[in-house]
Order: C-alpha cells, then sequence, then structure tokens
C-alpha cells in the first residue's frame, strides 16, 4: 500500500509526518512539555503532602475491611494476623511515605519471583527467559501442573511455579550456598537493607511443598531446569520465605521504577536496557488469573504474594506495596488491590493514562 499517496489525496493528515510510508501523528496536546525521562518528570513534582494524603485516605478506608481470607496451604501463612494492615510508597527521587504499620515482617512469597527473574536477566540477559521459560500469560493458576503439560514446560513465565523454579535453576554460582548468597544479596540490594529467612515459614513449606516438587521434576524431564531441580525447588522455597515489611517492598518496586537504581542507596541492581521486560512480565502475570482486570483498572505493572503482599510501580515515578494478608479467591491481598487502586489514581500513576490531568 502507497501510504503516501493516500495520506496526500486525504487532504485531512496535516499534522502527520511520512516517512518511509510510515505515520507519526503527534499525540501530544500544544503546551505539553516533552522530557528525555518521560513520566519521570511527573513523580517528582508530586508533593510530599499529597502522597502523604493520599496513603493516609487508603488506610483509613480499608483498615476496617474485613474481606478476602490468609492462604493456608502454607500451615505458617494461616497464622499470621489478618489484621496487619501497612502502605509504603517510596519516589523515584527516594522519599518515603507509610501509613499503617509499615515495619512488622511477612514472607515475601512469589514477590521474590520478580528479584529473581532480575537477578538472570542481569547475569544472562533476555534470551534464555524468553526462549526457554517464556514470557506469556498461561491462563492457569501459579502451580498448575496441566499448564507444563500443554507446551512442555514452555510458553509460560517466571511468576508462574515452574517459571519461577525453572528461573531459580539458572542462577549461577559454585555452590547452592553460593547461589542463595547471590539470590539473597539481590533482594538486599533492592531492598535497600540485610534482610533474613522467616525460618518457620521456610519449615513449614519445605515440609508442605510436594507439588512444588513435583513441578521442578516435571520441568527437569522436559529440559528446563539442565540440573537439581530439588536443589532449584529448594532454593525457590527458601526465596519465598524471605521476611520484608511494607517500606522493604516498596523500596524494591521502587527501584525499578527508578530504572534500577536503588533510589536512597543509589547502587545500581539492573541494568536500564532489562527495565521495559521486567515491567512487562509483571503486566502480564502479577497477579495471577486476574493479571488483566488488574492492567485493566489500574495500568500498573505489579506483583503479589500469597504472604499478604502487593508491590505495584508507576514507571519513572514511584513504587508502591502493601501488606494485608486477607486474600482474595484470586489469591491477591483485598485491601492491598484497593488501596494501590485508590493511591495510583489520587496520584496519577497510570502509564496508560500519563498525559491526563497535566
Ligand atoms: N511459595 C509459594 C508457593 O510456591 C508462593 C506462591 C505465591 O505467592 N503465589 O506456593
Amino acid at each position: 500500500m502507497n501510504t503516501t499517496r493516500i495520506v496526500a489525496r486525504s487532504g485531512r493528515a496535516a499534522s502527520a509526518v511520512v516517512l518511509f510510508g510510515a505515520l507519526i501523528v503527534a499525540a501530544r496536546p500544544a503546551g505539553a512539555q516533552a522530557t528525555l525521562a518521560g513520566t519521570a518528570a511527573s513523580g517528582s513534582t508530586l508533593k510530599n503532602g499529597d502522597i502523604q494524603h493520599a496513603l493516609n485516605s487508603a488506610f483509613a478506608k480499608y483498615k476496617d475491611l474485613k474481606e478476602g481470607k490468609n492462604a493456608d496451604y502454607i500451615p505458617a501463612l494461616a497464622k499470621v494476623d489478618p489484621n496487619l494492615f501497612g502502605i509504603a510508597l517510596v519516589t523515584a527521587d527516594g522519599r518515603v511515605f507509610t501509613a499503617g504499620d509499615s515495619t512488622t515482617e511477612v514472607s515475601i512469597q512469589s514477590i521474590s519471583k520478580v528479584f529473581t527473574l532480575a537477578r538472570v536477566l542481569q547475569d544472562s540477559g533476555e534470551a534464555p527467559i524468553v526462549k526457554g521459560v517464556g514470557v506469556d500469560a498461561t491462563g492457569q493458576p501459579f502451580n498448575s501442573i496441566v499448564a507444563i503439560e500443554q507446551h512442555k514446560g514452555h510458553e509460560m513465565n517466571p511468576f508462574v511455579n515452574p517459571g519461577a523454579i525453572a528461573t531459580t535453576g539458572m542462577v549461577g554460582g559454585s555452590s547452592p550456598g553460593n547461589i542463595w548468597n547471590r539470590i539473597l544479596d539481590t533482594y538486599d540490594g533492592f531492598a535497600g537493607r540485610h534482610l533474613k529467612v522467616l525460618d518457620d515459614v521456610y519449615q513449614s513449606e519445605a515440609a508442605t511443598n510436594q507439588r512444588n516438587r513435583a513441578i521442578g521434576a516435571l520441568m527437569y524431564a522436559y529440559g528446563l531446569i539442565s540440573d537439581k531441580p530439588d536443589q532449584a525447588t529448594d532454593i525457590y522455597t527458601r526465596s519465598c520465605s524471605v521476611g520484608v515489611n511494607a517500606k522493604d517492598l516498596a523500596m524494591m518496586a521502587a527501584t525499578i521504577a527508578n530504572n534500577g537504581v536503588n533510589p536512597v542507596t543509589k547502587k545500581r541492581m539492573l541494568d536500564m536496557s532489562h527495565v521495559p521486560g521486567l515491567l512487562a512480565v509483571m503486566a502480564t502475570a502479577g497477579l495471577y488469573d486476574d493479571s488483566g482486570i488488574w492492567l485493566f483498572n489500574t495500568g500498573l505493572p505489579a506483583k503479589s504474594g500469597v504472604g499478604g503482599g502487593l508491590i505495584a510501580i508507576s514507571p519513572g515515578n514511584w513504587g508502591i506495596a502493601v501488606i494485608s494478608p486477607p486474600l482474595d479467591s484470586a489469591g491477591n491481598s483485598v485491601r492491598g488491590q484497593k488501596a494501590i487502586a485508590d493511591i495510583s489514581t489520587a496520584l496519577g500513576g497510570n502509564p496508560y493514562a500519563a498525559l491526563r490531568g497535566r
């Protein structure tokens, strides 16, 4: 098709630039400033009082909400106080805001998958993940065995258990201890402090993770884990048992929001070139089967864990986290989703609505 000719004849494309048959139409309204940093400008122009007000309002609105139920398939998770409710937001320029309980720790659970993926992207680039594990939604629960069978271990993503155990198996190291230390050091760097395993959670999950061990074995059988599937599953289980509070999680999220650099310690944890891919996997598969509805409602790349944590990122602007253990039927924190959606709306965080209100 000769686009140039069609445009020229239509006489209605005054603002369109025709380049080698491709149309580029300026969508930015007159007066909007294009900046090299993209949406980062809006994060740094948010006022402290407005951010704190948004957190306080969401905390007050949802603190008495009793919907949802703690996960109980890992016995230790059923014992966590369901009233625990903490919100933290860290801006890409390093300002920290909290509401409620931002210091009590829960196990990081599936949110760890984001940062193990970051380790592998940093060490080995994108190809082993994209070609091996995949970066597609499975449409199945996070611990589905059917999803493995469907494509012989491929066509999934690093945030469902088979993909996460395979991703853990890709982390290099001279011994299991060294591999584990490299993973924990990665989480520490994103959080900006030294984190520890919650031993009761680790013991509880290690004693009841027969299904994950079966998943690891099946991924090995399909060649997606090259060696020692039990070791990969055990290190994965340990990764899920790391203790974090809402502030830790928000700092980890803000490090991604700040293009891979921890906004407080200034340590680079992930090359800028890997950040868009990591965010895309979060958008695709961060909230299990409800990733689509979450993205539709908020536009925010996010990741939940069955411990009750939820992180979300407004790229270039801020990272946010909520800890509230009661989960909905899809396995996502009820208060976490509501609080983050409200706060993001108040702060204009949806990247698909980047020009709204400016
Ligand atoms: N450790 C948990 C599991 O493997 C993590 C699951 C989750 O948070 N979705 O079952």
